[in-house]
């Protein structure tokens, strides 16, 4: 399976546990998604599926992924955990591919405490997944599939239902917050924000920023002071996936091949974001990366 280094364990243990074997390719630094325009020369005979990552809800270049799949014969699987409520021109995100994961843990844009969902593009996938979640059984006397509990319980569900109508609500409070931050920011050396594309509207559920060599000092050096300070600024996604002991063995898992990961893994810091932040908050976190430079 063809995926991104550059995302939470989750992604690449998941292809793992489905003895399938990761292949890592390199991603693009305008989104920090995988990069279409190198998966090609990573397919193999032995390929079987793509699974892109909708990082910090920024759309895969979609388009491109299912013409590159739809020549290969690949399913197209999107881990878009970080992706719940984002539309491009309009149409929701997690209508695309063969699959889309979710997940609804407490620090996702929409939560029920711990869940999750799968967005099938099929009525046949939509079936095999209601069969797998539910031990591979469909109906009373048929059990075609091997799967497992993986149901959502009720008390998980009934809370996703009472925060779904606070939803627009904490986006827009969000977006608040991500447009004040990129105001601020506009203008310090070193700082770079990651642009919104063209079309999307995003859920505002990280605000990641480059650090660069430009800055008073480095990712690490800026994640420390916030810390000093009680501020929990966090470093997704560090380390990469593809040095993690149980892949860094892995062809594919050679810094080499994966240049724009290993600099977005040293210099990306998720800024806090959440939606009564207020002002002064805000103004606590701008102080400490202004004060660098001091
Ligand atoms: C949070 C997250 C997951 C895992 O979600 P769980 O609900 O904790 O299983 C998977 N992938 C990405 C990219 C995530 O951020």
């Amino acid at each position: 399976m063809i995926t991104t280094p550059y995302s939470f364990v989750a992604t690449t243990h998941a292809v793992r546990m489905g003895s399938l074997e990761p292949v890592f390719v390199d991603i693009r630094r305008s989104d920090l998604n995988i990069d279409p325009d190198l998966i090609e020369a990573a397919i193999t005979p032995r390929t079987s599926a793509i699974v892109a990552v909708h990082c910090y809800g920024n759309p895969c270049d979609v388009e491109a992924i299912e013409a590159i799949a739809a020549r290969h014969g690949l399913k197209v699987i999107y881990d878009a955990a970080h992706a719940f409520g984002v539309r491009r021109h309009g149409r929701s995100v997690l209508s695309y591919g063969d699959f889309a994961t979710l997940s609804f843990h407490a620090t996702k844009a929409f939560n029920t405490f711990e869940g999750g969902a799968v967005v099938a593009g099929s009525a046949a996938g939509k079936e095999a997944v209601d069969s797998f979640r539910n031990f591979g059984i469909a109906d009373e006397v048929s059990i075609p599939f091997i799967g497992t509990n993986a149901k959502m319980s009720e008390f998980n569900a009934a809370l996703g239902v009472v925060q779904l109508r606070h939803f627009e609500p904490v986006r827009q409070a969000r977006k608040r917050v991500d447009t004040l931050y990129r105001e601020a920011l506009a203008g310090t050396a070193g700082i770079e924000c990651l642009p919104i594309p063209e079309g999307v509207e995003p859920n505002y559920s990280y605000f990641p920023i480059f650090v660069t060599g430009d800055f008073a000092v480095d990712r690490d050096g800026l994640y420390a002071r916030l810390k000093a300070e009680g501020i929990y600024a966090r470093r997704y996604f560090y380390p990469l996936l593809s040095s993690l002991p149980m892949y860094g063995g892995l062809p594919s898992a050679a810094a080499a091949n994966l240049p724009v990961a290993t600099t977005a893994a040293e210099q990306i810091l998720c800024l806090p974001i959440f939606p009564e932040m207020s002002d002064s908050d805000l103004e606590r976190v701008l102080s400490v990366v202004r004060g660098a430079f001091d």
